[in-house]
């Protein structure tokens, strides 16, 4: 096992009914920022009842919607702008990943004196930390799972054709509500993106190459098989409790650090996932179903080992030669997004050969030259993938 430094100080608070909890998890006396997205919470009664528990303590609360899935540059700068005049103190991000990703990002820029005036250069540290002092503290109330944003310190924040990751551990929420029941509103196709999201969050992690965590790898293992086992049920079944907790829980789980620690990490799908959504608007998730089989294939020499354990311990595919083992497992994989009703071919959104050069120059145009576990994905390498995605 490598090496490493384990650190999340975000408290989540579980369950049925925990949004009463969150007055006492936001200091008194505070100005509370709202942030939300295009509407969905309004019309789902959350931000209503995130407003009463709010009232409930002396503190002022403002509000910012309008926040768009894969949110934006110039729209969090207008929240930015407002959090500045009206001296907020606290964040509450009120949605899904796009709205806490933003507001980790309004978290920032609203302090970061270092940046003003040119915070667009707060997009430019890619993995590593935006070099900052401070940041205003967040809080999240989840209403889609599907990123983890909710227990992390990442952030994707888009500028035109440039998505960009952001991060610093400035940006843990200091708390999240994951009520399972605030999602029963999302639409199918919205929980089967969150469902792929989170499935491909923990092979970014577990798919690489054997470094002997083996916590880390039976944990990854337990979240992609409790994903096949509830995935179609939540899709299909929106009020199913049980299937549905699972799933936010997962969705956490996959990505707070715990299952990453100390074992190499790929991220090469979401590298090139991001571009593919920033040119063509292609969901986050569906980007990623797409590259995801294409990825095993091309790369199933530096990923043998991992991709045979995948086959036999998540698949129990007991029976054939290595190659057909991880051949089946990969196909499986493809049955179940599809099961999903999650495509998994670039030509399923219109996206051809010139398309791939587009991707390509952006990926250089970012610097996304040496990607994966190995660090061997040039953008020729991502040419091939893609051209098997087709
Ligand atoms: P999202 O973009 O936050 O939301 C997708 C859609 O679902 C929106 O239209 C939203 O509508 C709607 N929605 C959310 N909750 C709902 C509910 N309870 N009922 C009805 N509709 C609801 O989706 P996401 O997949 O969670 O986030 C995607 C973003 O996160 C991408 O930008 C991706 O790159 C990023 N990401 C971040 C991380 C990370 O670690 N931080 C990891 C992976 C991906 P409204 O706008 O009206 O609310
Ligand atoms: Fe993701």
């Amino acid at each position: 096992m490598q090496n490493f430094n384990f650190h999340n100080p975000t408290s989540i608070i579980f369950g049925k009914g925990q949004m009463k909890q969150l007055d006492s998890q936001i200091p008194q006396n505070s100005k509370v920022l709202i942030t939300y997205g295009g509407g969905s919470v309004i019309k789902n009664g959350v931000l209503d009842k995130v407003k009463t528990e709010l009232a409930k303590s002396p503190r002022e609360v403002i509000e910012f919607g309008g926040i768009e899935p894969n949110p934006k540059f110039e729209t969090l700068m207008k929240a930015v702008e407002i959090a500045r005049a009206e001296e907020v103190d606290f964040l509450l991000a009120v949605g899904g990943g796009s709205v806490m990703d933003g507001t980790k990002f309004i978290a920032i820029a609203t302090v970061a004196d270092e940046f003003k005036g040119e915070e667009e250069k707060i997009l430019g540290f890619g993995f590593g930390p935006v070099p900052v002092k401070r940041a205003l503290p967040l809080g999240t109330v989840v209403t889609m799972p599907a990123t983890g944003s909710e227990m992390n310190m990442g952030a994707v924040v888009s500028r035109g054709e440039d998505k960009m990751p952001v991060m610093s551990p400035l940006t843990f929420p200091k708390f999240s509500i994951l009520d399972p029941e605030l999602t029963y509103t999302l639409p199918k196709i919205q929980v089967a993106n969150g469902v792929v999201d989170t499935f491909v969050h923990t092979v970014e992690q577990y798919i690489t190459y054997p470094a002997e965590g083996r916590f880390q790898d039976r944990t990854a293992e337990g979240i992609l098989q409790t994903l096949i086992e509830i995935g179609k049920t939540t899709v299909d079944n929106p009020t199913d409790y049980d299937a549905r907790a699972n799933l936010v829980w997962c969705a956490t789980m996959a990505l707070n650090g715990l299952i990453g620690a100390g074992v190499p990490q790929d991220w090469s799908i979401h590298m090139i996932g991001h571009e593919i959504t920033a040119l063509f608007h292609v969901d986050h998730a569906q980007t990623l179903a797409v590259v995801t089989p294409a990825m095993w294939r091309m790369r199933r020499e530096q990923k043998r080992e991992k991709l045979l354990q995948y086959a036999e311990r998540v698949w129990n595919i007991a029976e054939g030669s290595e190659d057909e083992k991880i051949d089946a497992a990969i196909a499986r994989t493809e049955e179940f997004f599809h099961s999903l009703g999650i495509k998994t071919r670039l030509s399923d959104h219109s996206i051809n050969e010139a398309g791939i050069e587009r991707i390509i120059q952006n990926l250089e145009k970012h610097g996304m030259v040496k990607l994966s576990e190995h660090g061997d994905i040039t953008p020729d390498v991502a040419r091939k993938i893609l051209q098997k995605a087709l």
